[in-house]
């Protein structure tokens, strides 16, 4: 067995949390590749080192005096040093950040210190070698991940090294400027990481207990999701349940390998795994629950829509033309809803509703703001009966109003529109009905 594992920055915001990660690494022989955050968190207080290398570049770039913040920064990783009593000095490192900050060598080098730097920490406390990820994650020179040639080289590499540390989050151009995956990218660094050495599976290791049923702001102690699929996981993550990085699952997904989400300070706990299919049934008749805010609906309307070659065509031109990008679309035989993000939608909506009149001739256009999206998303809906029934009267029970429905179909998500008001009301009933009544 080989695993690759990969600690995001609350995992290693401290010497603390360090001994934690090295405890579960040294534990198992098959975590082999480590790729590491930079330092996190430490308290609800504290500031990402990410960030504060953000903020030092942008004031070096600025030609201000840096000196301070980066001088907070290396205290950081000196803090974890001491606490790991490890004989390593960064002084050098650090000479050699400030020479390239004076440079302006850019706010991706700069970001991608926070990863480097405890990459080289975490490779000296393990034992482990250390791969700068700047020789073995390569972007195109468009700034977009060149995947199949960074598989072929660091599988070459990793072939060379039995136990290694991979900074996440950060790799280069072939001209060797350093160029960053978008925030949370270490996670990607995982799943390419996982392809690359073939691994069995690509534990994730955070400080949650994996994905939850449902968001725990609005409930209480909601159970952890056992196993999940890539798809259901897509549609949790779209509707805001964020533990994991998007692009995360395209490398490993391709390969077969199973993603473990694990907390670093429960890892007796198994955690969620994301797989591409299962015959696990999951516990509950949903997977979960989740929903985002902040919607209108476009409501567009035309006798005699439903014999209109095109009507929809001419409609969604009219979005696409001032960039913004639809939700949902639910229709009715003369009546057509475009749910669209409010804050994108807000400032053009008298264009938009301009374009539609000239593009598609309508009745009328009715425009609805402060609505909700819910989604019920669960592989096993598909051979439950009553599913949409047990949702409904649920939410009628709570007396929540439905203003939308929508099942996609896959049969894998029904998605409800509901005003901004009733969103958690909503999301309450439909936990109740299936996790805690669990009929
Ligand atoms: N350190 C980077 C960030 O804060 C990347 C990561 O943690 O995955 O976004």
């Amino acid at each position: 067995m080989r695993k690759v594992v990969k600690f995001g920055g609350s995992s290693l915001a401290s010497a603390e949390q360090f001994k934690k990660v090295g405890d579960i690494i040294h534990s198992d022989a098959e975590r082999r590749y480590v790729i590491p955050s930079a330092p996190g968190k430490r308290n609800d207080k504290d500031t990402k080192v990410t960030d504060m290398l953000y903020a030092c570049y942008a004031k070096a770039e600025a030609g201000e005096d840096f000196m301070a913040d980066l001088k907070a920064i290396q205290a950081r990783y000196e803090e974890i040093i001491a606490g790991l009593q490890l004989g390593l000095s960064m002084d050098e490192e650090f000479k050699i950040i400030e020479d390239n900050f004076r440079e302006k060598s850019g706010e991706d080098y700069a970001a991608s210190r926070g990863e480097y730097l405890n990459g080289i920490i975490m490779a000296h406390y393990l034992g482990f070698e250390f791969i700068d990820a700047a020789s073995v994650i390569i972007f195109e020179e468009n700034g977009e991940f060149a995947a199949e040639k960074t598989n072929e080289v660091l599988s070459r590499r990793l072939g060379k090294v039995e136990k290694a540390v991979i900074p996440g989050f950060y790799g280069a151009y072939e001209d060797g400027r350093v160029k960053t995956f978008s925030r949370g990218g270490s996670d990607i660094t995982g799943s390419i990481v996982a392809r690359a050495a073939r691994a069995d599976v690509y534990e994730n290791w955070t400080d949650v207990s994996g994905f939850l049923v449902a968001d725990p702001r609005i409930i209480d102690n909601p159970p952890v999701i056992e196993t999940i699929t890539y798809r259901e996981l897509r549609e949790l993550s779209y509707m805001g349940a964020a533990v994991l990085h998007e692009d995360a699952i395209f490398p490993v997904r391709r390969e077969g390998i199973p993603i473990n989400i694990r907390n670093t300070n429960a890892p007796e706990e198994k955690g969620t795994w994301i797989v591409e299919s299962t015959c696990q049934k999951s516990k509950y008749v949903i997977t979960g629950v989740a929903g985002k805010k902040g919607f209108c609906s476009v409501n567009i309307e035309k006798d005699m829509m439903n014999a209109e070659i095109g009507f929809g065509r001419k409609v969604l031109q009219a979005f696409e033309d001032y960039g913004i990008s639809f939700e949902h679309v639910p229709s009715g035989i003369d009546t057509m809803t475009v749910f669209v993000h409010q804050d994108e939608f807000m400032d053009k909506e008298q264009k938009v509703a301009a374009a539609i009149h000239r593009l598609a001739d309508p009745d009328t256009i009715e425009i609805e703001s402060d609505l909700a999206l819910v989604a019920v998303v669960g592989r096993g809906m598909k051979s439950t009966r009553g599913t949409a029934g047990r949702i409904f009267s649920a939410l009628a029970h709570k007396n929540v109003n439905v203003r939308m429905i929508d099942q996609g179909s896959s049969e894998l998500n029904i998605i409800i529109g509901v005003s901004n008001a009733d969103f958690e009301n909503a999301i309450r009933a439909i936990y109740e009905i299936f996790v805690e009544v669990q009929l």
